[in-house]
């Protein structure tokens, strides 16, 4: 590519808002031009690295059997009305309407349309399993979008979802995901760390996030150096009344706050006598949102008081029970033997989910039904306020505390979505079963911004080979007025490309001192400058991004230099 006939705009200085110096140099590299809060254009620079990283998560899905296909980003309130998160998923959630006054939605996520097309195409046992993955733009109407493309309101994700005859498979392919989530972040020479997490507004059961270590990451994480315990500790301050929320999350807060509301207030608000409530499990995610309260009254609990609390709830069949159950939403009522059975099975899936594998920013306030039912509060590690040194929860070693930036995310959503869709088969009796599913995420926008807070230095980006948006520059010195040097410019551009290399030849005859500035702050790995001076020797000046100084090379060694 020649500058001439690309696009380059670098700026002296990052605009004031840029904090993060990955912000500051992807806006003074030109790789992104903001448009408004939250959304960017990837220019030309910018786009090739996020074809590059693009590229590399789909050779390694497309490697470990995941077939590639593109749904809708618009996607109708009716998919996820079936699913309930419609009302439950919050203001993350950009809704529109389309001439007709149909309700859509700008897709935060794909669980509703992918398990739809898994209902009406998967029949048989023998279609399973099966992962789709897509490299999509969502949208998330972000509280505080910030740090550029890092949190941005529209990004780029990839999303895989897979479908299974039984939980033995989706462990197996979960286990497949998460070794090919590490083959990807380390082909892109990443520093990573792959962690036990939070399984937030997706749900599900079991999940880990894939960390790029950074000082700068919105996450802490803590980890024992002497096991793999590893998990993500959500941050106190994420819960702090100075965090904005949702209005009916608010109140939400206000009611229960974990830990500090006794069983009697909590009644108060719901309009009923502390008797009649025997067990409460608020369990409230780092956002502030609702996900799971039981209650045990004698009587039907005010619901209108309830939803006014909780958002529109509903409350209705017991299937619907069933399915908040599972997508630990909530249930507000009297209980039966069929819900004392799925309380159980959501207060085991919680114990394990408090102490094995998800710490992060949950919090419960429990109040023990005097029969089978509680939690294990001998088995609950809050981390949130655990230091530098304090014991591993599984009891190996000792903590060590880093900071972390979310590039990818894994869960095991088992029926959640497949039971509210019902994406069914048939097994190989001819029974009908629902399907296990899981997901996996990875922020492809994000990664970008992620890998240049891992490498920068005063000069400015310092992406490894595999990312660079070109790998060779070369800058010829006067290359309008020397014949010499526009020959051998010309000669070395030719010579590379055709080798496959991606060379920019910057032709813009700027002087010295500009073409460089301009080369390292946004990031090519091998610079070579033509002058006069040096190919009177028959040499030329090759430079490393990362390499103190220049040196001298013969000329026709530079194909092999770079290669
Ligand atoms: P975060 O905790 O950073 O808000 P998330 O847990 O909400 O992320 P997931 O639902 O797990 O995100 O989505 C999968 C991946 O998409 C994340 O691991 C992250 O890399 C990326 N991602 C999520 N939100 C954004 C955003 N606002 N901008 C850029 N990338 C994002
Ligand atoms: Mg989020
Ligand atoms: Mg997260
Ligand atoms: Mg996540």
């Amino acid at each position: 590519m020649r500058v001439s006939q690309f696009f380059i705009s670098t700026l002296k200085e990052a605009p004031s808002e840029a904090e993060l110096p990955s912000h500051q140099l992807m806006m003074r590299a030109g790789y992104i031009k903001k448009l408004a809060s939250g959304l960017y254009t990837w220019m030309p620079l910018g786009l090739r690295v996020l074809r590059k990283v693009e590229n590399v998560v789909r050779e390694e899905m497309d490697r470990s059997g995941g077939v590639e296909l593109l749904m809708p980003a618009v996607q109708p309130a009716e998919l996820w009305q079936e699913t309930g998160r419609w009302e439950v998923f919050g203001p993350q959630m950009l809704k529109i309407r389309d001439r007709h006054d149909h309700q859509f939605c700008f897709g935060p996520t794909h669980e509703e349309v992918i398990t739809d097309i898994a209902r009406r195409e998967i029949r048989s046992y023998r279609q399973l399993p099966i992962n789709f993955y897509q490299i999509q733009t969502k949208f998330r109407d972000e509280v505080r979008p910030r740090f550029g493309v890092m949190r941005a309101r529209e990004f780029v994700m990839k999303d895989a979802y897979s479908f299974h005859a039984d939980f033995a498979s989706l462990e197996q392919t979960y286990r497949v995901m998460y070794d090919t989530y590490t083959r990807i972040f380390t082909r892109l020479g990443l520093q990573f760390r792959a962690v036990a997490a939070d399984t937030g507004a997706i749900g599900g059961s079991g999940s880990h996030e894939f960390h790029v270590l950074a000082d700068s990451g919105e996450d802490a994480l803590a980890f024992c150096p002497d096991s793999d315990y590893a998990a993500n500790v959500e941050l106190a301050e994420a819960v702090a009344p100075s965090t904005p929320r949702a209005p009916a999350t608010q109140e939400m807060q206000k009611v229960i706050t974990p830990g500090q509301k006794t069983i009697e207030e909590v009644a108060a608000f719901f309009d009923t006598s502390a008797q009649s409530v025997l067990k409460a499990i608020a369990v409230i995610t780092h956002e502030g949102e609702f996900v799971l309260l039981l209650l045990r009254g004698d009587h039907q609990l005010n619901e209108i008081k309830a939803s006014k609390v909780l958002g529109e709830f509903r409350f209705a069949s017991d299937d619907d029970i069933h399915r908040n159950m599972n997508c630990r939403s909530g249930y507000i009522g009297p209980v039966n033997a069929k819900i004392r059975v799925l309380a159980d099975r959501a207060a085991a899936a919680m114990s394990d989910f408090i102490c094995g594998a998800n710490e992060d920013g949950f919090h419960y306030s429990g109040v023990n039904f005097g029969r089978d039912v509680h939690l294990d509060e001998a088995n609950v590690h809050d981390l949130r306020n655990v230091v530098e040194g304090d014991a591993s929860p599984d009891g190996k070693g000792s903590l060590e505390l880093c900071r972390g930036i979310e590039v990818g995310h894994i869960f095991q959503l088992r029926t959640k979505y497949s039971e509210s869709l019902q994406a069914t088969y048939l097994d190989e009796n001819g029974k009908t079963q629902v399907m296990e599913m899981g997901c996996y995420g990875i922020g492809v926008s994000r990664i970008v911004a992620a890998a240049i807070e891992q490498n920068f230095d005063e000069r400015g980006i310092t992406l490894p080979a595999g990312m660079a948006p070109f790998q060779v520059a070369i800058a010829p010195i006067g290359i309008k007025k020397s014949e010499a040097v526009r020959n051998a410019a010309e000669q070395l551009y030719a010579e590379l490309t055709k080798a496959g290399i991606e060379v920019l030849l910057d032709d813009r005859d700027e002087r010295p001192g500009v073409m460089f500035a301009d080369l390292e702050l946004i990031g090519i790995p091998h610079r070579i400058v033509i002058g006069d001076r040096g190919l009177k020797e028959g040499n030329v000046e090759y430079q490393g991004r990362r390499d103190p100084a220049a040196q001298a090379v013969p000329l026709q060694d530079v194909a092999k230099l770079v290669q």
